[in-house]
């Protein structure tokens, strides 16, 4: 008999984030309010940083972030074009001008060693990505950035949770290491609010930029206006957005933040067993984690030599129930950036290899450890029979 369906996730949802959302249905008090205060003072101090600034998404964090960095029409930002593509979409918000460099095949993230190249005149940014949760080496990231004095943001959309090895000490990713780092709370990521996201920086200058852009650039918050007991009219003092979270999406995530060590701990147990189940597939590639680098495994990522043909290893297992997701895209080869200006000082053939090469496997909470076992089994059949 065929196994019921094993899906790529499932978000770890239950009671206490219908309690929490509760609470702001019968406040009264449901747009972007004190449980978004309460979530970014409880988001900062889980990652360490000193300020944590709610967004609608991620992608719209992404976009506040550069022009929080100044980033204007023309300007150039460094980044790979090997991640979703909202990384280079929030560069063309700008009107500023993507410059890819090509990724380290093994980690799937950017490869430092290829940065200084891309570095010219107009380079306002340098955009890093913790793919699929894997930390990248920001250590090294950072020497080339402070040698040139360009600012770093950190597109850490999936990798709430995972940590890095920072000068001998084991820190969260958001502490953040660079200027900015980016959160994203889409149910694809290993902490939900349905969408939403969050920056985290250390500058009180640029979280108050942040604050204000998010909000139509208005001088004081609604939350703040409330509680003064003066009359106290606003003004709008730069041309901002709304990029708000609300308090509903606020109270999922403060129930959300309370078990992420919990829920992370287990990705991890669960990673382990998929290194185990598979390791002895030849034609298999496994994800590396650096020894300076602790995933969350938002994403289990996996890549077959050459010769098997990845598409129908994904039909195989799709047919046995299994689903799978490609690997990540390259931002350079969508149609959408068939005509948009975009540059890359180099080949970014290892992006393209990866893209094409490699399979995500299901990884959620709860996913039991005989269905790894009968992912790995039916994973070695499919390549079998395309050898
Ligand atoms: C998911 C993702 C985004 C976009 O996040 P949203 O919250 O959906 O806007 C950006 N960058 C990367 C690397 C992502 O994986």
């Amino acid at each position: 008999m065929k196994k019921p369906l094993i899906p790529i996730t499932k978000p770890t949802l239950n009671n206490q984030e219908i309690i929490e959302i509760e609470k702001v249905l019968k406040s009264g008090w449901i747009t972007q309010g004190p449980k978004v205060r309460f979530f970014e003072d409880a988001f900062a101090k889980f990652t360490g940083a000193k300020f944590a600034v709610a967004v609608s998404n991620c992608t719209t964090g992404l976009h506040l972030a550069l022009k929080a960095l100044g980033v204007q029409e023309g300007d150039e930002v460094i980044t790979v074009s090997h991640s979703y593509i909202a990384t280079a979409n929030s560069i063309r918000y700008c009107g500023a001008i993507p410059v890819f460099v090509d990724i380290d095949i093994n980690t799937y993230n950017i490869d430092h060693k290829y940065i200084e190249d891309s570095i010219s005149k107009r380079t306002k940014v340098i955009m890093c990505v913790h793919q699929m949760g894997m930390p990248c080496n920001i250590s090294s990231i950072l020497q080339i950035a402070n040698k040139y004095n360009i600012p770093v943001l950190e597109d850490a959309a999936c990798a709430i949770g995972s940590e890095l090895l920072y000068k001998d000490k084991w820190e969260k990713i958001g502490k953040p290491h660079s200027d900015i780092s980016c959160f994203s709370f889409h149910p694809r990521k290993v902490l939900t609010t349905g969408e939403g996201g969050m920056l985290t920086t250390n500058s009180a200058q640029v979280a108050k930029k942040l604050r204000l852009l998010r909000h139509h650039g208005m001088s004081i918050s609604d939350l703040d206006r409330h509680n003064t007991k003066e009359l106290v009219f606003e003004d709008h003092i730069l041309l901002g957005f709304n990029y708000r979270l609300t308090d509903i999406q606020a109270a999922m995530g403060i129930a959300q933040l309370k078990k992420i060590e919990k829920i992370v701990k287990q990705r991890r147990i669960i990673a382990k067993k998929y290194f185990e189940i598979l390791k002895n597939i030849d034609e298999l590639i496994l994800p590396t984690e650096p020894s300076w680098a602790k995933s969350n495994w938002q994403s289990f990522c996996v890549k077959l030599v050459d010769n098997i043909d990845r598409d129908s290893v994904m039909q195989y297992l799709k047919r046995e129930n299994i689903s799978t997701k490609r690997g990540i895209m390259c931002a350079h080869l969508e149609t959408v950036y068939k005509t948009e200006p975009w540059k890359a000082r180099q080949a970014l053939s290892k992006s393209k290899i990866a893209r094409d090469n490699s399979l995500i496997l299901p990884l959620f909470n709860d996913l039991k450890y005989e269905s790894q076992k009968y992912i790995g089994e039916k994973l070695k059949l499919a390549i079998n029979t395309l050898k």
